[in-house]
Parts: C-alpha cells; sequence; structure tokens
C-alpha cells in the first residue's frame, strides 16, 4: 500500500490516519472544514470569552482504543477525573445527593455495600442485569422499567448518555459491548475521564501534530465531492480543485458521517436517524461550587442530565434531545440553570452569561432498525473501507467507537491490498 486518502478528519479518520501511518502507508487527510475534530472539538466562545467544547464528552477507563490513540500522540496526560470510579448525582425531585463507588476486580462487591450503589435499590436489581443477554431487539425501558429507582436512577441515565436514545426506544443490546469493556472489569475500567483542557487539546491538535511529524499530509477546506470507481476499485477522487488519481496499489478510508457518505457511496445501507444533544455552557463567576466535589455530576428528575466543570465554566449535556432542541435557546438556557444552580449548590444565583449549542444530528438513533443498517468497513470496492461512529463496529456511537472504527478500517484495508 503506497498511499492512502483519508477522507474526513474526525476521531475515525484522524485514527485512521495515525495506524495507517504505523503500518507505513503514506496518508493525505482530505477535511471539508478549516479545523479537524468533525464532532469533537472546542472553539473560542466570544460570549464567554473562553473556550469551549461543542459538547461534553465522558469517557471511560476501558476504553481502550481511545487511550491507546491518545497514547500513542503522546497526549495520555491531557484527561482527567476522579482519583476512583465515582459517579455523583443529585435528585432533582428529591433533593438526594449520592454517589456510585465502584470496588477494584471483576467481582462487583460494590453492589454489597449500600453506601456505594444507588440508594433505594438492593443487590438482586442488579443481578437483574443479566438480562441484557438476552435482550434480542427490546428495548431499554422494556427490559428494566418496571423495576424502581434502579431504572430511574441507573439504566434509564445511564442508556441516554451512552445511546443518546430515549429508553423506550433504544435497543438495550448495545449496552452489553460497553458495559463488558467497562463496569463489568470493575474499578480501573470504569473510571469517568474528561478532557483536561477541551476536546481539540486532548484529542485533535496532538493527533494533528503527530500526522505532520510523521510526514501525512493534511488538507483543509479540501471536500472530496465525488468517489470514482469503476466495478472493483475507487480509481479517483474529485473536488472543486480538480481530479486526484487514486493509483493501483492506493487506498481510501472514508470518514465522514452517515448523511455525508451517502452521498460519495451507493449501494451501502447506513444509519439515517440522528438524534440532538444540547449542550448549555454557563461561565461563573467563582469556580468554588458547594454541591460539586468532582468535576463530574449526574442530574435525575431533571431536563438536565449531566454537569461538567472547568475551572469557572460549567457545561450541561442533554442528550436525545429531540423536544429541548426545538425550544429557543434563551428558554433552554433558563430552564437548565434553574435546575443546575440548585445541582451545584448556587442556590440564590441570578443566571450568567450563557452559550446554548445545540448538535443536531449528534449520533444515529441507536433503535433496533438503525443497528440493522449499520454498514462493515469492508466494501466492494477493494481498496476503499469504511470508518465512522456509524459503521458496525458493536459499540454505540461514541469516541471509543469512532476511534475503534478507524482502527478497523486501517486493518481493513491492509489485509485487502496485502
Ligand atoms: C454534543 C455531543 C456530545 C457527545 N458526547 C459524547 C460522549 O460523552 N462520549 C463519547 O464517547 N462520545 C460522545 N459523542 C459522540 C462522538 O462525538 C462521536 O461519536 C465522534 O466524534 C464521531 O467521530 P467521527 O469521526 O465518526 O465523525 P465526525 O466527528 O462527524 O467526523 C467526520 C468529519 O468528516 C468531515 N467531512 C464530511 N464530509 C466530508 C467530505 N465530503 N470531504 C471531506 N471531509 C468531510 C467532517 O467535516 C468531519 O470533520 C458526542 C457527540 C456530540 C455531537
Amino acid at each position: 500500500m503506497s498511499k492512502v486518502h483519508v477522507i474526513g478528519a474526525g476521531l475515525a479518520g484522524l485514527s485512521a490516519a495515525v495506524q495507517l501511518v504505523q503500518a507505513g502507508a503514506s496518508v493525505v487527510l482530505h477535511e471539508q472544514a478549516g479545523h479537524a475534530g468533525g464532532r469533537t472539538r472546542s472553539f473560542h466562545d466570544a460570549t464567554l470569552d473562553a473556550v469551549i467544547d461543542n459538547g461534553n464528552h465522558l469517557l471511560l477507563s476501558g476504553n481502550t482504543s481511545a487511550l491507546n490513540f491518545l497514547t500513542v500522540i503522546g497526549a495520555r496526560g491531557r484527561l482527567t477525573g476522579p482519583r476512583g470510579a465515582r459517579f455523583d448525582f443529585f435528585d432533582l425531585e428529591t433533593s438526594d445527593r449520592w454517589n456510585v463507588d465502584l470496588t477494584r476486580g471483576p467481582v462487583p462487591l460494590w453492589v454489597l455495600y449500600k453506601d456505594r450503589r444507588v440508594p433505594g435499590t438492593n443487590m438482586t436489581d442488579y443481578l437483574k442485569g443479566l438480562k441484557l443477554l438476552t435482550a434480542g431487539n427490546r428495548s431499554v425501558a422494556a427490559l428494566f422499567g418496571d423495576q424502581g429507582q434502579i431504572y430511574r436512577r441507573f439504566w434509564e441515565p445511564f442508556s441516554v448518555a451512552v445511546l443518546n436514545t430515549p429508553a423506550d426506544v433504544a435497543a438495550a443490546r448495545l449496552l452489553m459491548p460497553v458495559i463488558r469493556e467497562t463496569l463489568a472489569k470493575g474499578a480501573d475500567a470504569s473510571k469517568p475521564l474528561i478532557a483536561k483542557n477541551g476536546l481539540s487539546d486532548s484529542f485533535v491538535d496532538p493527533a494533528l501534530n503527530w500526522l505532520e511529524r510523521h510526514g501525512a499530509e493534511i488538507r483543509f477546506n479540501a471536500r472530496v465531492d465525488k468517489i470514482v470507481r469503476d466495478d472493483r476499485k475507487v480509481t479517483a477522487l474529485a473536488s472543486d480543485t480538480g481530479m486526484e488519481i487514486v493509483g493501483r496499489d492506493d487506498g481510501v478510508v472514508l470518514a465522514v458521517p452517515p448523511w455525508a457518505a451517502a452521498a460519495l457511496i451507493d449501494g451501502v445501507a447506513m444509519p439515517n436517524k440522528f438524534a440532538p444533544i444540547v449542550n448549555v455552557h454557563f461561565k461563573l463567576e467563582t469556580a468554588e461550587l458547594p454541591g460539586m466535589t468532582s468535576p463530574l455530576l449526574g442530574m435525575v428528575g431533571s431536563v438536565s442530565h449531566w454537569i461538567f466543570k472547568r475551572d469557572n465554566v460549567v457545561s450541561v449535556t442533554i442528550s436525545a434531545a429531540d423536544d429541548l432542541a426545538r425550544l429557543p435557546n434563551d428558554e433552554i438556557a433558563k430552564t437548565v440553570w434553574n435546575e443546575v444552580r440548585q445541582a451545584i449548590g448556587l442556590d440564590g444565583s441570578a443566571q450568567p452569561p450563557v452559550r446554548v449549542i445545540k448538535e443536531r444530528r449528534a449520533t444515529f438513533v441507536a433503535t433496533p432498525d438503525q443497528l440493522a443498517r449499520r454498514p462493515a468497513s469492508r466494501t466492494d470496492a477493494s481498496n476503499l473501507a469504511l470508518a465512522g461512529d456509524w459503521v458496525d463496529t458493536g459499540l454505540p456511537a461514541t469516541i471509543e467507537g469512532a476511534i475503534r472504527s478507524g482502527e478497523l478500517a486501517a486493518g481493513t484495508l491492509r489485509k485487502l491490498t496485502a
């Protein structure tokens, strides 16, 4: 394999590019935007005069592909989080506060301790999680919806966060690989991790620097408009700057979102329904928040789902936010601030400066019919592989899934062209 064109510089494309360079290919990265990162990026916001992320992103220490990627690009130290596998929660309806604190090792001893598990739950509630093994096409609500507090305080928030899909339609089986790789391995694989100084600082800039240092060519404002092929191979890429020939031994990784891929390739089923995520960023006058002792706080019984804190900016995530995303930004900000000020312990405070970001197609919807549309990385063109969080990695549409899809695409091309 002499040269590989990677189309799309989101995390899937960056991961594929890094893998391919490591395998000895000469890589050209084509990105339509003026920056890399795609749905995982940071920018300076003028209203808040702060660098914020397009949306909060949570990883777990069992996300091995993401952590390996960061290690290779020299950015493993750019994630932070609480010392243990500890998740703090606040229930807005009852004002209860608690934390779930996992123990080490694959035997979930933490469920034996009342003060380490979700209040109002008992050990057998957790055993019922085994139903996931035979979930078939059932939704999270169909499996666990009748289980009281453990559903309301664990299964629903967990599944909405991981699948970005309402629990009454989300395919429960897609939680299984996540649990297998993280929670089921105990605390060491379940520590929450977030970007220390922003997503671009952790994932994107170090990857671009690494690729440049290793000879990759990176082209911004370089949208690929057409993939030209014969019946066996991709032969050229067309863009508004002209036609680029793809040589006989060259490869192509298509690492764009499904709505962009659908315009570039025919005959491949792919997810076509998406769900929004809304993020609301507030710049506070103080970084001292009595209600937040960790950089992450889960919310239950509220519109708000997760609060992230970086210095004096608190950012609130609402996933599967179809209804909320239809409201005007000032209304969203008001609703969310009214909840968040109680959670973070700034009860009487007026609403601080705010920025609302609606990512309307944050991820595909994780319903059984959409999962059935996920394609393999391999295509019928022998030098074309697909990457992206929507490709069938077996994982949900997450950073881990996107980075793993890049590994998969690089491996597919290596095999096909060997
Ligand atoms: C608000 C929000 C919150 C999220 N929260 C989490 C979280 O907490 N944890 C988690 O793990 N995941 C989270 N995710 C999911 C995660 O961000 C995505 O799964 C991941 O970023 C997808 O990466 P990707 O490379 O597959 O796609 P993208 O990031 O969409 O990258 C595709 C790239 O292709 C480029 N492109 C498109 N068309 C062309 C073309 N024709 N030519 C050239 N380039 C093109 C685009 O500009 C883009 O840069 C969240 C997503 C959002 C939006």
